[in-house]
């Protein structure tokens, strides 16, 4: 498989992907490790995870060299490494409160006594995309190995090159966790040898997933696209709300799940918010020139590119205009960039305001009154996360509260990107299963056994007289 270099457009990187024989016999290997890992104590798998943070931090200069490579950004893939070490810790401190012992206790027969354990599932396949190539495939096999799982991962075949480095990495952790490059293939190959999937990615693909694994009945954790909104009460700081925006539509080229794609502003605040929205705008350079300078990195994948030209010119044709930006992304030294764009005139059907874009596009659209404005933000297949901004923060919970998805960032945005410790579901068709964080994340790559058991020598009463 050919890897493209998203700065050149050239195809500069290759992949071998394994047969479907060999994931096979890796799984099986995982597996067997998987017994010894899941049998140690808690603070042993702790002190493993410890030691291979040492070797990630280690090879971090050449972590950050695979990735900015294929993704054509340094600042984020540098944070991106970075929020690697500090996950770790934060697993470790978490796992360790979870995996308290606990007694016994007397049930509701006197003479029986129940102890509940959690019993680890086997081997989970992790596949992951390609907007963060390494926290998104470490974000659910961390969790998992400290549980007790062996875990398999295989990123996105479009970010392939840090597979290598991080290979390199895993000694500390006995067998119990490898990477495997490959495409649909080799993930489909992961579904059929794995105890339990956890896939994040488009929610085409995630619903051949979850058929997929349905066949073998194993448990699927889809974590998967999003559209979301934020709402600009006509008492905010439209200040803060707009650079606030600004960031969380166009960090990472609009390249995450949890960017903003839909602004709903009240209608009396709306042509200020606009104003101020295009002046910070104007101001956001590209990285085009240099991966050290500016702010917004090529479109990554190709594909993507198409997408994003596809919506635009649909909204433009069907009356939507540009206050900013591009008309379509623009090819500069063989890459794909896209200024930070905002689109007025929209309406709530435009594919541009109901599909996923995943680039750099701001569309706002005014409303009348906050039943509106909400009517308007929970009207998508899609329910991930949102925002609100208003006076106070009552106001602004009181309204984030009746939105349909996960987590709403109050007075801010998107910052599920940058704080992984409150516990949240995706509605709708942006996913599946429970929270990718906080303690309940771990449970997650567990199943509940109890031990029931009997404290006296004398015949239980329903036994045969
Ligand atoms: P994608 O669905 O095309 O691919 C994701 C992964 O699935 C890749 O590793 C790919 O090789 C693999 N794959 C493809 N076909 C498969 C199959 N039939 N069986 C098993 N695996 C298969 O997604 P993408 O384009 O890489 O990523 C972008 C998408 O990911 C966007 O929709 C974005 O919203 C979503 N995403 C979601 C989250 C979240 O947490 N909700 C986070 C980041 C990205």
């Amino acid at each position: 498989l050919q890897v493209k270099n998203p700065r050149t457009g050239e195809y500069d990187y290759t992949i071998k992907p394994l047969a479907a024989k060999d994931i096979e016999e890796k799984a099986a290997d995982l597996k067997l490790a998987q017994i010894h890992w899941q049998q140690a104590e808690i603070e042993y798998r702790i002190a493993c995870l410890q030691a291979w943070k040492a070797q990630v931090i280690l090879h971090k200069e050449r972590l950050i060299e695979a990735l900015a490579k294929d993704t054509g950004r340094i600042w984020e893939t540098k944070l991106e490494v970075d929020m690697v070490a500090t996950s770790i810790d934060r697993w470790c401190k978490i796992a360790e409160e979870f995996f308290k012992k606990t007694d016994p206790k007397q049930s509701s027969i006197p003479f029986i006594s129940l102890q509940q354990g959690l019993k680890a599932y086997g081997l989970i396949g992790v596949i992951s995309p390609w907007n963060f190539p390494l926290l998104l495939s470490l974000i659910d096999t961390i969790p998992a190995l400290l549980a007790g799982c062996a875990v398999i991962v295989k990123p996105s075949e479009v970010t392939p090159r840090f597979i290598e480095v991080i290979n390199l990495t895993l000694a500390p952790l006995q067998n119990t966790l490898t990477f495997v490059a490959g495409d649909g293939i080799i993930g489909e190959a992961l579904i059929d040898n794995c105890d339990m999937i956890c896939f994040t990615g488009s929610t085409a693909t995630g619903r051949k997933v979850y058929d997929r694994a349905a066949k073998r009945m194993i448990p699927v954790f889809l974590e998967l696209g999003g559209k979301d909104a934020a709402i600009v009460c006509e008492n905010a700081d439209l200040d803060l709300a707009s650079s606030s925006i600004l960031w969380g539509s166009t960090a990472n080229a609009g390249q995450s799940c949890l960017s903003i794609e839909r602004v709903f502003v009240h209608q009396n605040v709306f042509d200020e918010f606009v104003e101020k929205l295009v002046e910070k705008a104007k101001k956001i350079a590209l990285n085009s020139d240099s991966i050290n300078e500016g702010k917004i990195g090529p479109i990554i994948f190709e594909k993507q590119v198409d997408i994003i030209n596809y919506q635009l010119k649909d909204a433009l044709m069907h009356g939507a205009s540009i206050a900013y930006g591009n008309v379509e992304c623009q090819i500069i030294n063989g890459g794909y960039y896209c200024l930070p764009t905002i689109v007025t005139n929209v309406t709530n059907s435009m594919m541009l305001m109901q599909e996923e874009t995943f680039g750099p596009i701001i569309p706002i659209m005014p409303f009348k009154n906050n039943e509106e404005a909400l009517q308007l933000a929970n009207s998508t297949i899609y329910g991930l996360s949102g925002a609100v901004f208003a006076a106070t923060q009552n106001e602004a919970i009181h309204l984030g509260t009746q939105m349909v998805c996960g987590a709403v960032s109050i007075n801010d945005c998107a910052l599920t990107a940058i704080m992984h410790e409150g516990e949240k579901a995706s509605f709708k068709l942006s996913g599946i299963g429970g929270t990718r964080m906080g303690p309940n994340a771990i449970k997650r790559f567990m199943r509940q056994q109890v031990m029931i058991i009997k404290n006296n020598a004398e015949n239980d009463p329903w036994w045969y007289n």
